[in-house]
């Protein structure tokens, strides 16, 4: 279904990506049964039975999806109702009720709101921005296999996900309407991928991800990742979800039974804000960790959402609370549709500044840029030869300083005695 990307229906099985749906309606679909409550913006946050509650099909079935269904969670603004319209037909947008629950419904600057409704500047182009930054296509081997580092790959084995983050690195992958990275139907055969890495006894480690892998039944990831540990040279199987962040019902005990059949399985997943950490997303972290898969997460730093020190303080020491350690802080790409949300670098310097040092070693993830040519770490130097070789400059996290000999740190191996 080339340049058709596979999509969910909210208002049919959310889940089942073997049969991929027509994507289009997503913009436009009406839940008649909401119109009631979308007449009147005071009754934000409906009541919804706990059993419901509990259910991530649920929440797939009920995606934010129209400025109606949007209404009954927030005050919507005419900015963000302007860019709704403006992206109707250019990107996708879907909430789920879950994630619809931590927005402030008065506060357009709300860092969850930010990242989940739709804002004017993803309609404007940047200089310099581009779909693939990190040249996923340039990699690509097969329809899903991406083969960048010698000894892993990624595979991207779906375009959907529970809520489009509007600044998805792969937007044109996920979120725009015509967009796919997928040369062939998403829900084709995966023999062709798995045949590739089979092939290849040099890939160890194999990243699922896409789109958001945990949005497949649990039938059809087992099928996945059952696959894959089936080749005897795939020694680790990570999977990249958003899934506790955006729908931690989603992580059930059934789905994590079935994961920890196939270990070594680890996650990463995409917390950005404190907000984002809560009893339900904490409880989802549990159960990875307790079927014994590692929990990771993978920040980017995005404006007006978490680029301050405090911020990421915080965001970074309630992880560590919930047992998840940081991992990436990544550099917002220049991607195209997403631009508003970067940076400085500058501005990544000061918040690494602000936490090397001052939370537990551990706490604080690496900062990078992805590029076509890899992850580039851009932290600032700590350790300084000078040009002539002789002395180090160290500094520390206070920004104190002290020059040592180079005798007393060798960076090349020291002659024989
Ligand atoms: S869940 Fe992940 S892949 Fe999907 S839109 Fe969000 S950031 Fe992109």
């Amino acid at each position: 279904m080339s340049g058709t990307p596979g999509e969910h229906d909210a208002t049919t099985d959310p889940v089942d990506t073997t049969e991929t749906v027509d994507p289009t309606d997503i913009a436009e679909s009406v839940d008649p049964t909401d119109t009631a409550e979308a007449a009147d913006p005071a009754g934000f946050r409906p009541r919804v039975p706990a059993a419901e509650w509990d259910d991530w099909r649920w929440h797939m079935r009920k995606r934010i999806n129209t400025v109606h269904k949007a209404r009954q969670w927030i005050r919507l603004t005419s900015d963000e109702e302007k860019a709704v319209a403006g992206s109707a037909g250019k990107y996708r947008w879907s909430i789920t009720p879950y994630y619809a629950s931590l927005m402030d419904p008065d506060d357009p600057a709300c860092p969850v709101r930010l990242q989940a409704v739709p804002a004017p500047g993803e309609l404007t182009e940047f200089p310099g921005s581009d779909v693939d930054p990190v040249g996923d296509m340039y990699y690509r081997k097969t329809n899903r296999v991406v083969h960048k580092y010698p000894d892993r790959v990624i595979m991207l084995i779906t375009e959907a996900c529970p809520v489009y983050c509007r600044h998805c690195t792969r937007k044109f992958h996920t979120t725009d309407v015509s967009g796919t990275y997928f040369r062939d139907d998403e829900g084709g055969s995966f023999e062709e991928d798995l045949r590739y890495i089979a092939d290849h006894p040099e890939i160890r480690d194999v990243l699922l991800t896409g789109g958001d892998p945990l949005s497949y039944q649990d039938g059809k990831l087992e099928e996945i990742v059952s696959g894959l540990r089936a080749i005897p040279s795939v020694e680790i199987i990570r999977i990249g979800s958003r899934f506790p962040v955006l729908l931690p019902q989603r992580i059930t005990e059934g789905l994590c039974e079935m994961l920890a059949r196939y270990h070594p399985v680890w996650l990463n997943t995409h917390f950005n804000h404190p907000k984002e950490i809560t009893a339900e997303s904490a409880a989802a972290v549990d159960r990875l960790l307790r079927h014994g898969i590692p929990v990771g997460n993978q920040t980017v730093l995005l404006r007006g959402i978490n680029d301050d020190v405090t911020t990421m303080r915080t965001l970074m020491t309630e992880l560590l609370h919930i047992r998840v350690r940081p991992y990436y802080l990544y550099h917002c790409d220049n991607v195209t549709g997403v631009s508003h949300f970067m940076t400085s670098v500058e501005k990544g310097w000061e918040i690494m500044e602000g936490l090397q040092g001052h939370i537990t070693g551990f706490g604080v993830p690496q900062y990078v840029l992805t590029t076509r040519i890899g992850k580039i770490p851009i932290a600032q130097p700590y350790f300084t030869p000078s040009p002539d070789g002789l002395r180090l400059r160290l500094r520390n996290y206070r920004g104190e300083e002290m020059v040592v000999d180079a005798a007393a740190y060798p960076i090349t191996e020291p002659d024989a005695p």
